[in-house]
């Protein structure tokens, strides 16, 4: 019976699992080791800063401005387009049979490397449901803070270390991004804006990222625990706790951005009728 179950799976999985530092049910936190533990509750509140963001809130309401919604799909495309490549980086740093987690990142990364690729054509389909051109999009003119997430996640993913750059990149931005994406399809309106025949296409990104059972951050984790190990040195946790908080800093930064111009346009409101009485 064991030796049936066996061969029903690839070897690769099986060595997964033998590796593994898991104890539980993979989307449990209980399931890690406390040293990741406390890592995720540290960074619980720059987290709920993404994934709670006004911007969020009002594109959710539909009630996001053109401008905005403009400057977030513009903001974001170097990241939605970078990420494949990001990972790629990250596959270079991996050897077969170094060390536990290692064969678990080389499958993750080939396997969601191709899944990026349907992403960001489905990100080029939602910025022509608003109205931006591929030059606007492409190159148009972005925030500072949006430039520097991308410089952030290309600067970790270059230069840092495997679970440290994975941790910036699979575990805090598609962590966040499939939370935001959520909050955004958790109510009709923002797809009722668009014209029924419009909405598949202009849903389709936030669609796929929605999900409430996406695996992908919880893959991630646990790669980034198995590749430190049960026992994380200061180092490996100041590293590991430092790149999650600045993914989420950065994005946090790029969304009140977004919101800057209305911000202003309501004071400028405001104040002109304080003035005019
Ligand atoms: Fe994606």
């Amino acid at each position: 019976m064991l030796r049936r179950q066996c061969v029903a799976r690839t070897s690769t999985e099986m060595h997964m699992e033998v590796s593994s530092v898991r104890t539980g049910p993979m989307m449990e936190l209980q399931s890690y080791p406390p040293w990741i533990q406390d890592i995720v509750a540290e960074c619980n509140d720059a987290r709920r800063g993404v994934v709670e963001h006004e911007c969020f809130q009002l594109m959710r309401d539909g009630a996001l401005s053109p401008h905005a919604m403009r400057m977030f799909l513009a903001g974001a495309w170097p990241v939605i387009e970078q990420f494949p490549q990001y990972m790629a980086m990250n596959l270079l740093k991996v050897q077969y049979g170094f060390a536990p987690g290692h064969e678990m990142a080389r499958k993750y990364l080939i396997r969601n490397i191709r899944v990026e690729q349907n992403h960001v054509e489905y990100w080029t389909d939602w910025a022509q449901a608003h109205g931006l051109s591929e030059e606007e999009l492409f190159f148009g003119r972005r925030s500072t803070s949006a430039e520097a997430l991308s410089h952030w996640c290309w600067h970790t993913c270059e230069r840092d270390p495997l679970p440290v750059a994975m941790a910036a990149t699979n575990y805090a931005i598609e962590g966040a991004t499939g939370e935001w994406a959520a909050l955004v399809c958790s109510s009709a309106d923002y797809e009722s804006g668009f014209k029924p025949e419009a909405r598949k296409r202009a849903m389709q990104w936030l669609r796929v990222h929605a999900q409430y059972d996406d695996k992908h951050p919880w893959q991630a984790l646990e790669i980034i625990a198995t590749l430190v190990g049960k026992h994380a040195t200061a180092r490996d946790i100041s590293g590991i706790e430092s790149s999650i908080r600045k993914s989420y800093e950065y994005m946090r930064m790029m969304f009140d951005d977004c919101l800057v111009h209305e911000q202003c346009s309501s004071t400028a409101r405001i104040q002109k009728r304080a003035m005019t009485g």
